[in-house]
This record gives structure tokens, sequence and C-alpha cells, in this order.
């Protein structure tokens, strides 16, 4: 029999559970603590070691770097130099010289990012509980929620924040011959992965925004010296940060788009009229982000759509900017030339050798050229369309009817206030999503800003809520 509120003790504060201890559900602990200190019980339920990593910040890979500067990536969105502070105060910039950047910005590891979010979790002490285990299941109980965790034991939550997100890239079904070939590597996040790879072998990257740059960045900082070769439909290569930083520029949320097209057309517009002012398309697309909520929602569910389809793959490349460190790998590596980015497609070969046989076929071409490699990594991002079938707690929480995908297939549909909406159409009281993927909703939510100001309203609604302390269900008698 399950110990059933092994965490409550006499304890008549609301228990607020996050599940999933990655940047979004760290950085919603800690304003809800700072939005109301002591008012709620809060646990995180998370397997990693520590709380505030993540995929992205668990890391411990030199050759990854933060891609947003140490300046924008705070726990508050409204703190701007928080993190960039703290970074000076631990001399970071000494024991890291390359992460200086033209004397002013800074772009530490990911690892470092993770280092200030666990530190100021950690320094809540037990005013925010980890619980090192995984929810297997969510289940109503009275006004909140019973979550079962893999350890075997419950936990009775007055609220449930599901703070899950990024899985594995899915194979595509032209390359799912290979994928049980051990050089064919579908997860490029689980750590020491790459180093399987030997310095002169042949790589083919598939994709070719961030997560290329980070593979291409860890492989040249692990020797290697060999032919990488990175293909997507467009063959866009990810971007990198302005040398100089400036006021946002535009207005995309006082009259927005109601279509596409005319988001694309005022887009181009105002970086015309910046280019003429000299400036660059950066100051733009970081207005865009700013005012990414207004944008999204004013489009019509088909123009969202249409955005995905059409604008997403440049969107990707143009607003998700990578370290100018990695980037001067990326630069170097092609001048060199071991590095080739191609707009291609890709398939699984039909010959039959040592090498991994793939076929290749470029953009706008017909014919299909044979191509050898040696490891084979998917970088084609997040499968955030999956989450529902890979994510087995989604799973139950789907057959349950709890939680429903959004219907852009991003992630979980949620209401305005990130609460979950049931398989009925019904919004949840207590049950709400944090993170990236609740961005169906928001448009834009992915990069640390963007989360710490979402983990911020959901704090802030979850401190307005009259929370109903769930009571304990009746004890089995002992024998
Ligand atoms: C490789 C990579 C690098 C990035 N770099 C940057 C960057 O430099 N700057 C930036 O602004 N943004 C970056 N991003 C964007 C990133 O989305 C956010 O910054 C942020 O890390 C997202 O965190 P998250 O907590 O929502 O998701 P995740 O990092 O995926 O964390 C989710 C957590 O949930 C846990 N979990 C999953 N299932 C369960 C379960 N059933 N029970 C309990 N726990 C569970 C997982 O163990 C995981 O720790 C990056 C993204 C990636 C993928």
């Amino acid at each position: 029999m399950r110990d059933s509120h092994p965490l409550s003790g006499s304890s008549p504060r609301p228990r607020i559970v996050i599940v999933g201890g990655g940047f979004s559900g760290a950085v919603l602990a800690w304003h809800l603590h700072r939005t109301a200190p002591y008012r709620h019980e809060i646990v995180v339920i998370e397997p990693r070691e520590e709380v505030g990593r993540g995929i992205a910040y668990d890391s411990r890979d030199p050759a990854h770097r933060v891609n947003v500067p140490a300046l924008k990536m705070n726990l508050d969105f409204d703190e701007e130099g928080h993190f960039e502070q703290w970074l000076i105060a631990s001399g970071y910039p000494e024991r890291d010289p390359a992460s200086v950047i033209a004397d002013i910005h800074l772009f530490p590891t990911r690892a470092a990012f993770g280092d200030y979010v666990n530190a100021y979790v950690r320094q809540l002490g037990d005013a925010v509980k980890h619980r090192k285990t995984k929810a297997c299941a969510v289940l109503p109980h009275q006004s909140g929620h019973r979550v079962l965790c893999d350890d075997g034991e419950d936990v009775l939550a007055d609220a449930v924040v599901l703070a899950v997100c990024h899985t594995p890239p899915d194979v595509p079904s032209s390359l799912a011959p290979l994928q049980n070939d051990p050089r064919f590597i579908a997860n490029p996040w689980q750590p020491d992965v790459l180093r399987s790879i030997s310095p002169d072998d042949r790589v083919l990257i598939v994709g070719t925004g961030l997560t290329m740059a980070d593979i291409v960045a860890s492989l040249d900082h692990q020797g290697h010296r060999g032919q990488i070769t990175a293909v997507s439909r467009r063959g866009l290569r990810a971007q990198t940060h302005a040398t100089q930083f400036s006021e946002t520029l535009g207005d995309f949320a006082s009259n927005p788009s109601r279509t596409t097209l005319a988001l694309l057309h005022h887009v181009r517009r105002v970086i015309a009229d910046a280019a003429r002012d000299g400036k660059s398309w950066h100051p733009v697309l970081d207005q865009m982000r700013l005012q990414g909520l207004d944008i999204w929602r004013a489009l019509p569910l088909n123009e969202r759509a249409r955005l995905i389809r059409h604008l997403r793959p440049f969107w990707d490349t143009y607003r998700f900017r990578i370290a100018p460190q990695v980037d001067a790998v990326i630069t170097r590596r092609i001048g060199e030339g071991t590095l080739k980015i191609r707009a291609a497609s890709v398939r699984a070969g039909a010959r039959e050798n040592t090498a991994l046989s793939v076929d290749l076929r470029a953009r706008h071409s017909r014919t299909w050229e044979p191509a050898p490699f040696d490891a084979i990594v998917l970088a084609t991002g997040p499968a955030h369309g999956s989450v529902f079938r890979d994510n087995p707690l989604l799973g139950q929480m789907s057959a349950d009817g709890l939680a429903r995908p959004d219907p852009l297939g991003l992630g979980i549909e949620v209401d305005i206030q990130s609460r979950a909406i049931g398989r009925d159409g019904r919004v949840a009281g207590t049950l709400f999503v944090a993170g990236p993927l609740a961005r169906g909703t928001f448009g834009e939510l992915m990069g640390a800003p963007d989360l710490a100001r979402h983990a911020r309203n959901i704090a802030e609604t979850l401190t307005a809520m009259d929370l109903h302390v769930s009571q304990l269900p009746p004890r089995p008698v002992q024998a």
C-alpha cells in the first residue's frame, strides 16, 4: 500500500506540486516563494540530481554556451543583469575568459546558468522540496490531484503545474532503417554521446539549427577534424547575435496583423526601414519576441498554422541565435572546408558496406546522390508534437481526459492563465502548464527570458487563488 501523504506533516498550507524541475519548474518555484513567501508548500518532482538544469543546462560540455547573452537570462524577466552580476561576483569571467565577448557581453557555458538557477533554488532551503523521482500519473483528488511517483509514493497536491518539456528529436521515417545502428545518434543531448565519434569520422548532422551548432562545437572541442555535412530542407544556418546590442525596433502590437502574409510584409518593411538607418534586423526580431503574445493572439487558428508551415524555419533561424563563440567555430570549419551546410533531403541508402549508407538529394534536384558516413547525428530539435506519445505521464493524462494536445501540435492546450484544457474542453481549476509546452496559446515561449516571465504570471495566478487544502484519504487499518 502506498504512503498516501508522506510530505504533509500537519501543514495546513496548500501544496503546489511542480512536475519537472528544469528551468521552467525551478523558476516557477522561485517566483512562487518570492511572490508569497511560505504561503504554499512547494514540491518539485524531478528525477535529475539538481533542480534548475533540465535538458539545456545539465550539459557539462564546455563547448555548450548559452545562446542568449547572460544579461538577458535572469530568474526575473524584469531584473536584467541579475545572472551577469552573479557571474561577475563569483569570478566567472576570470575563470572562463572566452565567455567575454567584445569586452562587455558574457556568454558563459550552459552549465553556469544551471549553477545559477540551482543556487537560487537551494537558497530557499525547505521552502522548496525536491523529490528526486519521476511522476508517472496525475489523478484527480478532491479539488486537487494525487501525483503517483515512480518511487512508489504518492503526493497529494492542491495544485499541479506540469513543467515537463523537451523530448528527443523524432527519427525521420526516411532514416528509420538506420536507427538501430550504434553509429546512429538519435538523442544528441545524452551526456558524452558524441564521444563515440573518432577524429576523422565523416559525420552527417540532420538539421542545421541550434542543435547542429552545438554538435559541431562539441566535436571540434573533442578534436574532431573530419568532414561534417549538415543538411536541412532549406539549409538555413543558425544566426548569431549582432555585434552591438540596441533598443528593440518596430511596433507589432498596437495594430497587429491578422494574416501571416500581412505580418511578413510588416516585418520586411520594418527591417528595410532599419537597414536605411544603418541598423540590423536583430532589434526588429527582438521586438517581435517581446510582443509575441499580441502577434500570436491576433492571428486566427488557420493563420497560425500557416505561419508555422511557412515562416517557422526562418523564425527558428533568426530569432534563436547561437553564441558568438559557437558561431566562430562554425565559420572556421566552413572556411577550412570541413563543414558543409546543405539544403537537401536525406534517406537511408541501399548499399551494403562498412559505412552508414545514405542518399542525399539537393533542394530542387531530382537526383539522389549516395553518400557514405561514419556517424549520423539527429539535430532536428525537440519533438514537441509527440510529447503525448513520448512522455508516459502525458500519455496517462491524455487517456484519462485531463489534458489534450493543442490544435497545432505544439504541446498541451491551455487557457490564457496557462490552465490545462481537458478532453471535454473544460478548463482545469488546479492543473497548470509551465514552459514551452504551453506555447500553442502563447506563441513565442521557448527562451529563458520568456519562460521566466510566463512562470511569474503563473505564480501570481496561483497566489491569488484560494486553494483548498486536500484531505487525506482514510488510512488502512494496520493488522
Ligand atoms: C539543448 C538546448 C539548449 C538551450 N539553450 C538555451 C539558452 O542558452 N538560452 C535560452 O534562453 N534558451 C535555451 N534553450 C531553450 C529552453 O527551452 C529553455 O531555456 C529551458 O531550458 C526549457 O526548460 P524546461 O524546464 O521547460 O524544459 P526541460 O529542460 O526539458 O526540463 C523538463 C524537466 O522535466 C523533467 N521531467 C520530464 N518528465 C517528468 C516526469 N514524468 N516527472 C518528473 N519530471 C519529469 C525532466 O527530467 C526535465 O528535467 C535551450 C533548449 C535546448 C533543448
